[in-house]
């Protein structure tokens, strides 16, 4: 705008409009086919005479955990913001910026009524006042499906107009915390919060808030019509249930696969079309930069939450990114904290002055590691939030594994 004048401004937006090219709508299920397919016949038994706690056991018995990371049994968060007077409302998370996670843009581009049934049967059972969606707005295409299903959802009478609040991230990851989420909703700058109190009791405009990942809402549709068995009777080393892995970096197809939760790297590499010619696994990152890079050592660990703790890291979302002999994890993780470095919110000292200092020290050609270790225990000790908490676990991981690369 600063170059050109008006008119060519607006014959420029008008070709725009009259030749849409972006975003590209990938063909996915409208409200039509999904209803042909029995889709929202559960939510509507569900209104007339269902029992949440019924529905409850059932996430329960499927072993269903919150998929956004923490991995909270989704069945519990119900009965806690239950448990509290309302209004209550329910945030879902949508807003998915970990690098190397696109699982739920997967889900969404494909079977949105899935997620939108979930949503609202989660919804039901804790009689929320309003959905509020966070929707990341690097996702067009997602953004507008939702649009125009919720819409269609409106004008078929399943929820009332303005029922479900469609809201738009604006690009910070740390947004996608719940707390720093609940503030943006509320129109606030997106800081997390001290915890206690939790936002099951104290969330959005301080009321109880159930707040669930996207791809968890999939799963509840999905266990009320096929049963607990979809997940629980699925088995390997010792894990049960099924994982969206969100798999880049250096294999041949590279995509969101739906694999049992014990599956190790060599299965997910194998998944994705194992590895680029000429390539050998060196290293991965197993569940988003928070978690960290493991080395290819560690080739038969189950990918799930809590098995990767004794190896100090974690599965997260499951954003798994392959490294290979051409890469250096040296400089992996120090992208890794510079993308801490620009996400921190700067709210607190040890995450905000920490992680500029820890990008300082590790673009040295020698890492000085013991005030590496220092800087690191500061951080994982004394910062408010995640981001912070866990930024050392790529320094810590990549000194602990590939000394002779610093
Ligand atoms: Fe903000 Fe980092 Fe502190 Fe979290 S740890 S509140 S992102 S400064």
């Amino acid at each position: 705008h600063n170059h050109i004048d008006q008119a060519t401004s607006e014959k420029i937006l008008a070709a725009i409009k009259a030749n849409k090219t972006h975003p590209v709508i990938p063909k996915y299920q409208s409200l039509d086919l999904y209803q042909t397919k029995g889709g929202y016949r559960l939510l509507s038994q569900l209104r007339k005479d269902g029992n949440p706690e019924n529905i409850q056991d059932k996430l329960l018995d499927a072993g269903l955990r919150g998929l956004g990371g923490a991995g909270f049994p989704s069945g519990r968060k119900w009965s806690f913001v239950r448990s509290y007077d309302g209004p209550r409302y329910l945030a879902v998370n949508g807003d998915e910026g970990e690098p190397g996670t696109f699982k739920d843009r997967y889900h969404l581009e494909r079977e949105p009524h899935m997620f939108l049934e979930g949503m609202l049967i989660a919804a039901w059972a804790i009689n929320a006042e309003t959905c509020f969606i966070y929707m990341r707005d690097e996702y067009p295409a997602v953004l507008e499906i939702l649009q125009c299903e919720i819409k269609a959802l409106e004008d078929t009478g399943l929820v009332a107009p303005g029922y479900i609040d469609l809201r738009r991230g604006a690009g910070a990851y740390i947004c996608g915390e719940e707390s720093a989420m609940i503030e943006s909703i509320e129109g606030k700058r997106g800081l997390p919060r001290h915890r206690p109190p939790f936002v099951a009791e104290v969330g959005i405009f301080g009321k109880p808030t159930l707040v669930h990942n996207v791809e968890t809402l999939h799963w509840v549709t999905r266990i009320c019509r096929e049963g607990p068995e979809i997940l629980n009777s699925v088995e390997k080393n010792g894990r049960k249930g099924l994982r969206n892995y969100s798999v880049s970096g250096r294999v041949n197809a590279p995509g969101v696969y739906l694999l049992p939760a014990g599956s190790t790297i060599l299965d997910i590499i194998d998944a994705a079309g194992g590895m680029l010619a000429g390539h050998t696994l060196k290293a991965y990152q197993p569940g988003g930069p928070s978690s960290g890079l493991l080395p290819a050592t560690l080739n038969n660990v189950p990918l799930d939450f809590d098995t990767l703790q004794e190896h100090g890291s974690f599965i997260g979302s499951a954003a798994v990114v392959v490294l290979s002999d051409h890469d250096s994890v040296k400089a992996a993780a120090l992208n890794m904290l510079r993308f801490f470095e620009d996400e921190s919110c700067g709210q607190c000292t040890p995450c905000r002055v920490g992680c500029e200092k820890a990008v300082k020290l590790m673009q040295a050609n020698t890492w000085d590691q013991a005030l590496l270790e220092d800087l690191c225990t500061a951080m994982a000790d004394a910062s408010i939030c995640g981001l912070g908490q866990a930024a050392p676990n790529p320094i810590r991981l990549t000194i602990k594994h590939f000394p002779n690369e610093v």
